[in-house]
């Protein structure tokens, strides 16, 4: 029986084995970093490096970086009616969000569902920068300043948004940029300040990294949102309760090595050119979504017509390959994707997306594999069958 092979990344990517050594050897440190003694300081110190290595991953200054419980914690944290600047309170009125960001995103935070609105999406899947400056023109400021909620690369179709572009429009028009940089991060170079975004989420297992710890990442310490976990003063008042060392070590360690590998991802990115060339010569009608536009080296979503995409995904793991479907499962019914729908396609094509998303140890023997069993399953699922 082959090995299998776990093409599904953005789902969550493999534990590195540094970063699995680092938790091992953690786990058995007794201490907590805000004890004065010599093993609580060993703590602190620790968590400080990770803070330092998490922040270099994206630019930012160390204490810019308040360790979470993931990236879902980091937007609900970001996404506050009130922030601080200082002494100053300032009151946003209003949450504008793309209408494919993350479910966690969507969500709007700790705003009102009446405060909440969606920013439409192109029919390549990126922001519509014209109708983000119309609806900032008409934004009432009677009620606070604008917050904009734009995610830097989508989870489901790779496609990278002009954030930048929105952070010029947002600050001309007095408003705050929250960032999800989830899947960005490590496989696309970007830093806070040239996004120019206020704040900027991660989380540490799309990065190999163990799970239930991310990041909420300020570009000025000056400027913090209201908190969301009171309680003691950790995390410099901004997030309560006792850190989660062992997990802030591996995010540190897993930060650090996808640093690195950001110098690799042009291989990553032919890796899936290959793929997606396999894909075409023969199923010459399936479609790629984004496929001439900036987008993550290692992401590839297809929509195939008349093919339900969880079919598509059992198919895969019977020839012992894992992907997924763009779309969401739930209660026994695939719904459409949110992210398709939002990029106008058809109910039928918006359940049909396969995901594959490529870990940084791909190779091209494995990208063999997925076009041999693509070109086995194929007729099958044309026919409604996964096996
Ligand atoms: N944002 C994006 C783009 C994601 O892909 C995910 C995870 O799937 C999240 C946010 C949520 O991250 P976490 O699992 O750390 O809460």
């Amino acid at each position: 029986m082959p090995q299998r092979i776990y093409m599904d990344a953005n789902a969550g990517a493999p534990l590195l084995r540094e970063v699995r050594d680092s938790l091992v050897e953690t786990l058995s440190l007794a201490s907590n970093p805000s004890s004065v003694h010599s093993e609580g300081r060993r703590a602190r110190g620790l968590v400080e490096r990770a803070r330092g290595q998490v922040a270099a991953l994206v630019g930012a200054r160390t204490e810019g970086v308040t360790f979470t419980s993931g990236a879902t914690e980091a937007a609900v944290l970001a996404l506050s009616p009130t922030l601080s600047r200082g002494s100053e309170t300032v009151r946003l009125g209003r949450l504008y969000v793309g209408a494919t960001e993350h479910p966690c995103v969507l969500a709007g935070g700790r705003f009102a569902p009446e405060d909440v609105e969606r920013l439409p999406a192109r029919a390549d899947g990126r922001i519509d920068l014209d109708t983000l400056e119309a609806r900032l023109a008409a934004h009432d400021y009677a009620t606070g300043a604008p917050l904009v909620a734009l995610m830097l690369a989508n989870n489901e179709t790779g496609i990278v948004n002009p954030v930048s572009e929105a952070a010029r429009i947002v600050k001309s028009h007095g408003g705050f940029v929250f960032c999800d940089a989830v899947q960005a991060a490590g496989r696309i170079p970007f830093s806070i300040d040239e996004l120019g975004v206020d704040f900027l989420s991660l989380s540490a297992h799309k990065l190999g990294g163990p799970q239930g710890v991310g990041a909420l990442v300020s570009a000025s310490e000056d400027l913090r949102p209201a908190s969301l976990l009171r309680g003691g003063g950790q995390e410099r008042y901004k997030r309560a309760g006792t850190e989660n060392v062992t997990g802030i070590v591996g995010f540190g360690i897993a930060a650090e090595l996808f640093g690195i590998y950001l110098n690799s991802v042009g291989e990553l990115a032919r890796l899936r050119d290959e793929l997606e060339a396999g894909l075409i010569e023969i199923s010459p009608e399936i479609g790629i979504m984004g496929r001439d536009l900036a987008r993550l080296p290692n992401t590839t979503l297809f929509v195939v017509p008349g093919v339900a995409a969880e079919t598509a995904v059992i198919a895969f793991d019977l020839q012992g390959i894992a992907v997924s479907a763009g779309s969401a499962c739930s209660s026994g019914k695939v719904a459409a994707s949110h992210v398709l729908e939002a990029m106008g396609l058809p109910f039928d094509l918006a359940r049909s997306g396969i995901r594959v998303s490529l870990c940084v140890d791909a190779s091209r023997a494995d990208i063999h594999r997925f076009i041999a069993a693509w070109r086995e399953i194929y007729p099958r699922l044309r026919q409604g069958r996964a096996a």
